[in-house]
């Protein structure tokens, strides 16, 4: 019936992910919401009290100030009207609006970053989603809506707003729109200037144009300010756990470990559309249900680290070895070396589910199992490799385009073990959906083949890419340094990027 193939036993599973997900949402409306716990291999962090009461707090507040109430209406008026009276109406309802920017990867670690800050920060967060993107998730929070109504929005040309635009928070600073006052006995900065904007724009994608935004000065005066929109294609929570205000309470929210920060809220915020969702079930069930062990590769070749094609194989090859990942071939031009044959007992089947936009790598991996029978693991072992699509080039203007790819990230998050690829947003996404920290596979700089092919990950939190670097805050409360060095490292797979571990 519905259940046939490997996947969990209905009955066995929490469909809500210990609470994690709020009871009496629409079944029909958003299948994924309900079904992709029987997919997953992996749930390694249940979520704790505290989050549990965070979040349902903070539906709560979204339903009160969601777009259609008359709290949303009178935000925007506010913003309309360019901020100044009424302050004390709009404490209520403060937002942060998060703008696209970037592939899907970067756009849903941007999201996850942008809602995680909204929670701490008791902020409402609403996405502006353009048509690209428009039918991939469903409504994440029950009973209203997180889509920003364009429409009647008084900011214009929100989708082309750029890195740098007059008002965001570094030109606000400079110009003393916005002025931090550090009061030294309390630690809390004060703001000075009033009136306060009526909205500031925070720029923290790859160019990091608002570093400021990382001080906590800088975090007390932005507090003020009823609408905040964020353009980042960054996941840059590692950056914030340094704010010492934020630090505390990512600690209560998260105590098992920091990386299930990104495990927790991508479970939470993201559930594929019925069409995407579709897309994933019909090819599981087709090609990945039956196996005993579901392995994910995932390449992707940019062309900062572009190599020939064979040489990217026999990196996934050298990696898998060092690894023992995928299964050793008996004979060919593969040299079996019996002790890093993977050491799974007994038969059985694998299936090797390979994501890329070429299919290069599919096809000479399908040919390696077909000419050569998979080393025994005291059994008959078969090996099935599969790809879904080969799209050859991003597209992400395309909603078609954005659909499968998502699908593949589903898929992808399905597996027992995964190899990515370094520096990849999209296998970032992956491996904290999975719950799975990943092989990773290093990046070829200056085009040559990296002597260690790839690394296992300490954590299966994503890197992020561009740290806050060289700014300067007055100061703020202090951190605890200790915990910073325990929790935050340099990325395996970026010197310059940090993650949490
Ligand atoms: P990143 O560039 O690897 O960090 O990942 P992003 O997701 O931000 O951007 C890459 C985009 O290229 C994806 O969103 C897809 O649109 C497309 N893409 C890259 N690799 C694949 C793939 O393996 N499969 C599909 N379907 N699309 C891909």
């Amino acid at each position: 019936g519905e259940l046939a193939g490997n996947v969990t036993n209905r009955n066995d599973v929490d469909e809500l992910l210990g609470g994690l997900l709020t009871a009496g949402m629409d079944r029909r409306s958003c299948r994924s919401r309900y079904e992709s716990s029987w997919y997953y291999k992996h749930f390694p962090y249940k979520p704790s009290t505290h989050l549990l009461g965070k979040l349902r707090a903070y539906e709560a507040r979204h339903r009160r100030c969601a777009p259609g109430t008359p709290l949303y209406a009178m935000a925007v008026d506010h913003l309309k009207s360019g901020g100044g009276a009424d302050e004390a109406a709009m404490e209520e309802c403060r937002y942060i609006v998060w703008l696209p920017f970037d592939g899907l990867g970067n756009r849903m670690l941007s999201m996850a970053s942008g809602f995680l800050y909204a929670l701490l920060t008791d902020r409402v967060f609403l996405v502006a989603l353009p048509p690209d993107s428009d039918e991939l998730f469903c409504e994440p929070f029950p009973d209203t809506t997180w889509r920003l109504p364009l429409e009647d929005f008084p900011i214009a040309n929100l989708f082309n707003l750029g890195p740098n635009p007059d008002v965001s928070l570094t030109a606000l600073l400079n110009s003393k729109k916005i002025v931090v006052d550090v009061d030294d006995t309390d630690d809390q900065a004060a703001v000075a200037a009033t009136p306060l904007p009526a909205y500031v724009y925070l720029s923290l994608g790859w160019e990091m144009t608002d570093v400021a935004f990382f001080c906590g000065e800088h975090q007390a005066a932005l507090e003020k300010v009823s609408w905040l929109l964020l353009y980042s294609d960054l996941y840059f929570v590692p950056s914030l756990y340094p704010i010492a205000k934020f630090q505390d309470e990512l600690r209560l929210l998260f105590p098992a470990a920091m990386e299930s920060i990104s495990h927790l809220l991508l479970r939470y915020l993201f559930h594929p559309s019925n069409t995407v969702w579709g897309m994933v079930t019909r090819y599981y069930h087709s090609y990945l249900a039956h196996a005993d062990r579901r392995i994910g590769i995932q390449i992707r070749m940019f062309n900062f680290g572009a190599i020939p094609v064979d040489d990217m194989y026999n990196q996934i090859l050298a990696c898998s070895r060092q690894e023992h990942i995928l299964l050793e071939t008996d004979g060919g031009s593969d040299a079996v070396d019996d002790t890093a044959t993977a050491t799974i007992s007994g038969g059985g089947s694998d299936t090797i589910l390979v994501v890329s936009l070429y299919a290069d790598y599919y096809e000479r991996l399908r040919s390696r199992y077909y000419e050569h029978a998979a080393a025994k693991r005291g059994g008959d072992t078969w090996v099935g490799v599969f790809q879904p699509t080969h799209e050859e080039r991003q597209a992400t203007e395309s909603l078609a385009h954005n659909q499968k790819a998502l699908a593949e990230v589903y898929l992808l998050s399905f597996s027992d073990e995964l190899i990515t690829t370094g520096r990849s947003t999209f296998g970032y996404v992956s491996s904290s959906l999975a719950g799975v920290r990943p092989t990773i596979l290093l990046t070829a700089l200056g085009h040559k083949v990296p002597e260690t092919p790839c690394q296992r990950a300490v954590s299966m939190d994503p890197c992020n890419h561009k740290p806050p670097r060289g700014v300067v805050c007055w100061r703020g409360m202090a951190v605890d340094r200790d915990d910073l060095a325990r929790h935050v490292r340099v990325c395996e797979d970026y010197d310059i990027g940090v993650k949490l571990f």
